[in-house]
């Protein structure tokens, strides 16, 4: 049976910094996770380039080094895990002999084999050293926002998102990602930090990491309420992959609107056209919710040769590029969390603090 492993290091090998995500593999010849002691023990985890093509967490990461070099007067750990480097020559999300980096960890679907313990060995390493924090750093292709997402509503984990954005998605869907992983043991987050390659996601992120490797600790007190916007994802929206789709005026099936990915985090009214339909013979798109089943009738209507939505709603993640779509989805719809805490650390229903919301609505990660 194959087997794979990662790299373990405790230091930052020479010339590593001068090299952007796509050169890494020259020194790195897969997932590498490099441990450097700062004066806090308890680590900070941060982790970049799960997905090959989504730089600014390896941007952010080598700018934060090269600003605390020689780097032997951290003020806390950092656990740093460089997730797929081979991926990241050839400035892909993964190979095609790769499952999706970021489904593999426990708990997650896909199936067992070499990549799911790769990740449960890494996870269990991280676990094992007690992290502070766990965050992980990822791009997406349309127009967002930046925003945080969390998979478990505690106060400690809803402040440490807030640090980052006021907006932040809860999510349990898709399952095997590394936060919701690590969102057992510590306050865990992935980031959404915009398109790769823009500067201010980069400034963003390190400006947020550079506050993270400051903190004492993260206090469990109660968060007010309008702290943060908390949205969930009430349903993943994909094509039918069976129907042509394009966007503008093209002659397929499905015509998308061109600017369809400015709709991201917008409340939009009940009659909003995706786009529109040029034969009308195969259901174009399909909505599912996080249990599975089909809710594209409570969200969409297709019968005035539009894609109309059919209530309020709100997407995110709506992309433009047809790679993404094809592999992943083409948008999540969402709706707004509000939550309350009391004096004790509680999510805004009555499941107990601390459980895990695996069975719970989820919303998106990239
Ligand atoms: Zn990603």
């Amino acid at each position: 049976m194959v087997s794979l492993d990662f790299i373990e290091l405790d230091h930052v090998p020479d010339g590593l910094l001068e090299r952007p995500a796509s050169a890494l593999y020259q020194q790195l010849t897969g997932p590498t996770l490099i441990h450097l002691q700062g004066r806090e023990k308890r680590p900070l985890v941060i982790s970049v380039l799960q997905h090959g093509n989504e730089v600014t967490g390896w941007e952010a990461v080598r700018r934060l080094l090269k600003s605390h070099f020689p780097l032997d007067n951290l003020p806390r750990s950092l656990l740093i895990l460089i997730g797929n480097p081979m991926a990241a020559k050839h400035r892909l999300r993964r190979l095609d002999d790769q499952p999706d980096f970021n489904r593999c960890w426990p708990g997650g679907r896909e199936t067992d084999s070499a990549y799911t313990r790769l990740f449960r060995q890494i996870h269990d390493r991280m676990r094992e050293l007690q992290p502070l924090a766990a965050i992980d750093i990822h791009n997406n292709t349309g127009l967002n926002p930046h925003y945080a997402a969390v998979n478990l509503i505690r106060s400690d984990y809803l402040r440490l998102a807030s640090l980052f954005s006021s907006k932040v998605v809860y999510f349990t869907m898709p399952a095997g990602t590394m936060s919701l992983s690590m969102s057992e043991h510590c306050p865990s987050l992935t980031l959404e930090c915009g398109q790769a390659g823009e500067i201010h996601g980069t400034d963003h992120t390190l400006a947020f990491l550079e506050t993270c490797l400051h903190l004492e600790s993260i206090s469990t007190k109660p968060i007010a309420a309008d702290a943060v916007r908390l949205f969930h994802m009430v349903a993943t929206v994909r094509v039918n992959d069976n129907v042509l789709f394009g966007f503008g005026r093209v002659p397929a099936e499905l015509s998308l609107r061109e600017d369809l990915d400015k709709f991201n985090f917008c409340e939009l009214p009940p009659g909003t056209s995706f786009g529109s339909l040029n034969q009308h013979s195969r259901q174009p798109l399909f909505a599912v919710n996080p249990e599975g089943v089909d809710v594209t009738s409570e969200y969409f209507s297709f019968d005035r040769g539009q894609v109309e939505t059919t209530r309020e709603t709100m997407p995110s993640m709506l992309t433009l590029d047809r790679r993404v779509i094809q592999q992943d989805c083409l948008c999540y719809l969402m709706d707004r969390i509000h939550y309350e805490f009391g004096e004790e650390v509680a999510g805004p229903d009555p499941l107990p603090e601390g459980m895990r919301r695996s069975d719970r609505p989820g919303a998106p990660s990239a």
